[in-house]
């Protein structure tokens, strides 16, 4: 969705998106991720605009270390000045940027909300997703899901009880 700069009045444009993800770049970063909701407030701010906002969505990934799928919900607010591009160095600079205040450049006179929406979900994904805290994973051995069913790849290893009885076998 993009929003050009003159469509915002004076006093800031509030806007409720519905992104569909239909984003390019993002293959194989989830086995599928719901519609982005976002509320957006945009301000003029000198030759740029300012947006600050929030989403929220759901995205199904593959656990860490089972690889069952997980549905993990992913949110954040975000505060992002997109500066003209003469402005933008000056904006690095300035004590906007150093509060917890993201700087990116507009390209030309719009605003390309669904760039944005897919940056920030991409930040918020979780690195090593979970399906529980306490999931056991794949035995490295034999590939079993060990949340499933359990294998004798480490008895046979690790316990010193049986090493008498494999010489008797
Ligand atoms: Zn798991
Ligand atoms: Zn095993």
């Amino acid at each position: 969705m993009l929003v050009d700069r003159s469509q915002i009045p004076p006093e800031g444009l509030d806007l409720e998106v519905h992104e569909e993800p239909r984003w390019e770049g993002v293959e194989g970063l989830w086995l599928s991720l719901a519609p982005v909701e976002a509320v957006f407030h945009l301000e003029r701010k000198g030759n740029g605009v300012l947006a600050n906002g929030t989403f929220t969505t759901t995205a199904v990934v593959m656990c860490s270390r089972c690889s069952e799928p997980v549905s993990v919900p992913v949110s954040d607010q975000f505060t992002i000045l997109y500066a003209g591009a003469s402005e933008a160095f000056r904006a690095e600079e300035s004590e906007l940027s150093a509060a917890e205040m993201d700087v990116d450049v507009m390209q030309g006179d719009r605003l390309d909300l669904s760039r944005l929406l897919r940056e920030n979900v991409l930040l918020n994904l979780p690195l090593q997703p979970l399906c529980r805290a306490e999931c056991r994973g794949l035995c490295p051995r034999c590939g079993i899901n060990l949340n499933e069913s359990s294998c004798q790849c480490r008895v046979q290893e690790n316990d010193p009880r049986l090493l008498p009885l494999q010489h008797l076998s």
